[in-house]
């Protein structure tokens, strides 16, 4: 016989634990029902008490606004956390950055529908312009860019009204300083609740597979599987609304399915020989679209 039916945001992930936030209530530790059922940091649940037991279950997942998925080295579709409103990408001066990584960043969050910002950190470095040069053509697609320093602590106070009142999923290199920024925007927080570094509970023992920080000006989501990241595997005309500037030019392709490689009147290519299109940029999605040709054929054309 069914219990208590409460619903909650699922705030962090364990496989098949996670702990879920009703509202108004204390978190509670949850397994889940069943096999089929996934959930991600993020997720709205329908949890529920037994008769005459102390588990919560969580039995339903409530509809998803978004969810950003990464594919894993043998082309597998895995989910990273659901219902964001922005994707942060961490970058620095030192380690060297991988533009790449960044742009497929960005491209995965414009597949999923969760708006991309860029947050330099680092400031306090004497600067190597040249190392971050990849920012501007970003920063000129109307990607919100941040200059911050977790060290100094300086940016924040505007980096947090950039991320007020939404809930950002943190992703960056190793070495960028993504922890150190939890730290400094929200130290107080992940010590007083044991998330995210210290695991509360159910998982000190396993690894976080995501987690949502939720803090007075907004929601932080943070997950150690975005280290690297390829987006999905898509069908190959799809690639390109990753690159907002590739895509709204495509319309001027001779043809409907051009993927602007060698096709004859492509638009995209003419932008590039006339510099209109960064041509990093163009280099970075053909990247992307070999990528998810390998991918492909490694999960072996199943779809
Ligand atoms: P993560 O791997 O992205 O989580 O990076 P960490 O937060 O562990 O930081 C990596 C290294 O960069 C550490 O040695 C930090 O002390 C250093 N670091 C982080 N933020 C800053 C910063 O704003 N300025 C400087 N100079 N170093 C930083
Ligand atoms: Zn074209």
């Amino acid at each position: 016989m069914t219990g208590n039916a409460i619903t909650g945001c699922v705030i962090e992930s364990y496989g098949r634990r996670v702990v879920v936030a009703p509202p108004g209530v204390e978190p509670v530790p949850c397994k889940l029902r069943g096999r089929k059922l996934e959930v991600v940091a993020g997720d709205d649940v329908r949890i529920e008490q037994q008769h005459g037991a102390d588990d919560w279950t969580v039995v339903e997942r409530l509809p998803r606004r978004n969810v950003l998925n990464r594919s894993d080295s043998r082309g597998f579709e895995e989910s990273i956390a659901a219902n964001l409103d922005q994707l942060g990408v961490v970058v620095a001066p030192q380690p060297e950055c991988d533009p790449y990584i960044v742009d497929r960043y960005v491209a995965g969050a414009c597949y999923a529908g969760i708006e991309p910002l860029l947050i330099v950190n680092k400031q306090d470095l004497p600067g190597d312009p040249g190392g971050l040069a990849f920012v501007a053509p970003l920063r000129s697609l109307g990607l919100p860019v941040f200059h911050v320093s977790a060290r100094a602590g300086s940016g924040l106070d505007a980096l947090i009204e950039g991320l007020r009142g939404r809930r950002t999923l943190l992703a960056g290199q190793s070495g960028v300083g993504k922890s150190s920024l939890l730290n400094a925007l929200a130290g107080d927080a992940i010590r007083a609740t044991g998330h995210l570094s210290a695991g509360s509970g159910e998982g000190r023992h396993t690894t976080v597979s995501s987690a949502i920080l939720r803090l007075p000006w907004g929601e932080l989501a943070d997950s150690p599987g975005v280290r690297d990241y390829a987006p999905p595997v898509m069908p190959l005309t799809n690639v390109q609304h990753g690159f907002a500037e590739i895509a709204a030019l495509a319309r001027g392709c001779r043809f409907q399915n051009c993927l602007h490689l060698r096709e004859p009147q492509c638009a995209v290519r003419a932008a590039v020989d006339g510099g209109a299109v960064d041509a990093r940029r163009y280099d970075s999605y053909r990247r992307l679209l070999n990528l998810t040709r390998q991918l492909d054929e490694k999960r072996g054309w199943r779809t």
